[in-house]
C-alpha cells in the first residue's frame, strides 16, 4: 500500500507556488481550508484585495476591501459612502476605505468613526453617539450640531 498523497504532504514551499498562483480570495479559502493550510499559506495582503475587488470577478460579487481586514466584503457591510465616488473600486480611495464593524469598533491607529460622524447605512442615519459612545440610530434631521443618538436626544426632551 502506497501511503495517500495530499497536498499536506508537498514541502511549503512548493504549497507556496501553488499559492502564489492563486488570487487573493482562492488563497484565502485554501488557508481557511483547515489549521496546516492556515499556518503555511500567508494572508492576502490589503493591497492585493483592493486590486481583486477591481477585477471582473470582483466586480461580478459585489465585493469590497476594507483597510483593516483581509477579507472581502459585500457592499451591505459598510457606510453608504464607502463604496461609491472617492471610495468606489479603482478610485484612489479605495484604499482607505472601511467597514461598519471596523469603523465602530476602534483599533488604535486604524481608520475608524469618531464621536459625532453621521454614518449612512442603507439611506438611515447612524451615528457614533457623543453622549453614550454607542452607535446607533441617530435622529433622522438635517440640523447642524446633531451628535445624540435617536435615544439619547428623546431622553434629553
Ligand atoms: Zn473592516
Ligand atoms: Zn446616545
Amino acid at each position: 500500500m502506497t501511503p495517500t498523497k495530499t497536498i499536506h504532504n508537498l514541502p511549503t514551499e512548493l504549497i507556496w507556488m501553488v499559492a502564489e498562483n492563486l488570487d487573493p480570495v482562492s488563497r484565502m479559502h485554501l488557508r481557511e481550508s483547515c489549521t496546516d493550510m492556515n499556518n503555511r499559506i500567508f494572508p492576502p495582503t490589503h493591497k492585493e484585495l483592493v486590486e481583486f475587488e477591481s477585477t471582473p470577478y470582483g466586480y461580478e460579487s459585489g465585493l469590497f476591501a476594507c483597510a483593516n481586514y483581509i477579507q472581502l466584503l459585500p457592499k451591505e457591510m459598510f457606510a453608504d459612502n464607502m463604496t461609491v465616488h472617492k471610495r468606489a473600486k479603482r478610485r484612489s480611495g479605495s484604499i482607505i476605505r472601511f467597514c461598519l464593524e471596523c469603523g465602530t469598533h476602534p483599533v488604535q491607529s486604524r481608520p475608524r468613526y469618531t464621536a459625532g460622524d453621521h454614518i449612512i447605512v442603507q439611506g438611515k442615519m447612524f451615528m457614533i453617539c457623543t453622549r453614550c459612545g454607542n452607535f446607533k440610530e441617530g435622529k433622522e434631521k438635517k440640523g447642524k450640531g446633531q451628535s445624540e443618538c435617536l435615544e439619547c436626544w428623546e431622553s434629553s426632551l
